[in-house]
């Protein structure tokens, strides 16, 4: 059967463009819909404009830093209608160069939302426009994922970080509930421009699943800089009054607090509802994420997906990865598989977080003998002023190979430097190989390479 297109591909996000841009480089004749803006999360309402925003934040403390290295800056004034309208425009110039970079590779995009009619047949639909068919001998899904909110009573007044990006006035005072990525990230923006912030979280600490060294230095250090935490408690309800926002709580021991912003930081979900995949056939897991093999197929042989919506690592290099090696795959001469393993990672709380590699309690349950090796200073450019902040760098050793299976650190520059680290760790250095690198001084990066002793098995922070 002759098909309009050989791939058509349903999301203009960052696992969909990489897929369409290599395939269709590759001579195969491709479409792409999108059906809001092209570019996807990371660019339009997620890591770009997130990290513009984080930049933005950052001042406060630089400033500060600035007086004890001489500067008198003056009266320090910020304008977050400027940084919004300044950030927009980035972010508009960034999706015409999607847009353009799709354009150069012959993939014909459509601005509509595609939805399955059958396993090679597709409808668009625009607004109330009749929807157009169109067929593909290949389908690849990449919808991303959408923020979770809590089924609770006046929950149309709370905002997501959809929302929370492109705010007409900067809050006086924000409630964040949640206490992963975006709940931290956003912590860290709002206070760091002046608003009053408090995040709830109903465990102990915040980035379950991190090193727990990490997580513990992370909260104290965002205490320090003047947020507030309200730990084992979730928000019951909502309502909207003349004076804010009152919520309300489900632990006894807390009283109704009044804020200008709630946002719901709480995991997203797989964007799959309404896509006509039940009808087709495609298999979704319990979380509505498509299962897919390790060439991200499907189990309908045609139908394959990538990023988000196969809920495997929710970060946009994994999401380009998976994009390119699926097209290599099914348009290149070999299958290539996406790896999942040592996927750095970072987290742009304040301060920030890079890490790679295993935990200490992950490593030490896979491995049974490890070494730990740590350190915690005060970075030399804090030392003239009042900020008494530590950073921290941490190793985790296989003791039985010498392999460095872990390489952690929250500090200034902490995401930068981890970047190089995690060459190291995925090729499998070991800590002898680290050790007979030379140091770079005087920087904080040079502790990975000059911690000489591990910490004794008790460890401890
Ligand atoms: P997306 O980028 O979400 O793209 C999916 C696209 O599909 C969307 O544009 C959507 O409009 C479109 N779509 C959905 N359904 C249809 C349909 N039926 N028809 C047509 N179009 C459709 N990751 C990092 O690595 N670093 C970070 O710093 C970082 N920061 C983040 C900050 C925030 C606030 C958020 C929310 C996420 C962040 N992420 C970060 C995660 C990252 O954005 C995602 O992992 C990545 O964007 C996933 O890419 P994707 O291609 O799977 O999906
Ligand atoms: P995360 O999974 O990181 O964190 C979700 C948070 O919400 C956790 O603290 C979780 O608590 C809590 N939570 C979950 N369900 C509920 C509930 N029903 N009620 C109350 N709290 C709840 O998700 P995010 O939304 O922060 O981010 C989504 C993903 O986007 C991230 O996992 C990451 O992959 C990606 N991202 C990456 C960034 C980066 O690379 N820098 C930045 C932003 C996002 P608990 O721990 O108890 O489960």
């Amino acid at each position: 059967m002759a098909y309009d297109f050989d791939l058509f591909v349903i999301g203009g996000g960052s696992g969909g463009v990489r897929a369409a841009r290599i395939a269709g480089g590759l001579g195969a004749r491709v479409a792409l819909a999108e059906e809001y803006r092209m570019g996807g999360t990371c660019v339009i309402r997620g890591c770009i404009p997130k990290k513009l925003l984080v930049y933005a934040s950052h001042f406060a403390e630089e400033m500060e830093e600035a007086a004890s290295l001489g500067w008198d800056l003056g009266e320090a004034k910020f304008d977050w209608a400027k940084l919004i309208a300044n950030k927009d425009r980035e972010i508009t110039r960034l999706e015409g160069l999607y847009g353009k970079t799709l354009a150069n590779a012959g993939v014909e995009v459509f601005e509509r939302r595609a939805v399955l009619k059958d396993a090679h047949t597709l409808a668009l639909a625009a607004g109330d426009n009749e929807a157009r068919r169109v067929t593909a001998e290949t389908i690849l899904i990449a919808t991303g994922g959408w923020p979770n909110l809590p089924d609770i009573p006046g929950v149309a007044h709370a905002i997501t970080s959809n929302e929370a990006l492109s705010l007409p006035e900067l809050p006086g005072r924000i409630l964040i509930a949640g206490a992963g990525y975006i709940a931290v990230e956003f912590a860290g923006i709002f206070n760091g421009l002046g608003a009053e912030t408090t995040v709830v979280y109903r465990r102990d600490k915040v980035l379950r699943g991190f090193d727990e060294d990490l997580r513990r230095r992370l909260t104290g250090e965002m205490m320090n800089r003047g947020v507030d935490f309200i730990f084992g408690t979730n928000i019951t309800s909502i309502e909207k009054t003349a004076d804010g926002l009152v919520v309300a709580f489900d632990n006894e021991d807390e009283e109704d607090q009044v804020f200008d912003a709630v946002m719901f930081a709480i995991g997203r979900q797989p964007n799959t509802a309404g896509l006509g995949l039940e009808e087709v056939g495609v298999a979704l897991n319990g979380k509505g994420a498509i299962v897919v093999d390790e060439y991200s197929r499907s189990n309908i042989a045609n139908i394959y997906a990538v990023g988000d919506v196969t809920d495997r690592i929710a970060l946009t290099p994994v999401a380009i990865k998976e994009g390119h090696a699926f097209a290599l795959t099914v348009y290149g001469d070999t299958p290539v598989s996406p790896c999942h393993d040592n996927v750095p990672a970072a987290v742009f709380s304040q301060p920030p977080i890079g890490t790679v590699g295993l935990s200490e309690e992950d490593a030490r349950e896979k491995y049974g003998a490890i070494e730990v090796y740590k350190s915690s200073f005060r970075p030399l450019k804090y030392t003239l002023g009042d900020n008494m902040g530590q950073a921290l760098i941490k190793m985790i050793v296989d003791k039985a190979t010498d392999k460095v299976v872990g390489a952690h650190m929250l500090g200034a520059d902490a995401p930068e430097i981890i970047q190089g680290v995690a060459i190291a760790v995925r090729n499998g250095l070991t800590k002898a190989q680290f050790d007979q690198t030379v140091a770079i001084h005087p920087s904080s990066a040079e502790e990975f390479v000059l911690m000489r002793d591990p910490v004794p098995e008790t460890g401890g922070d």
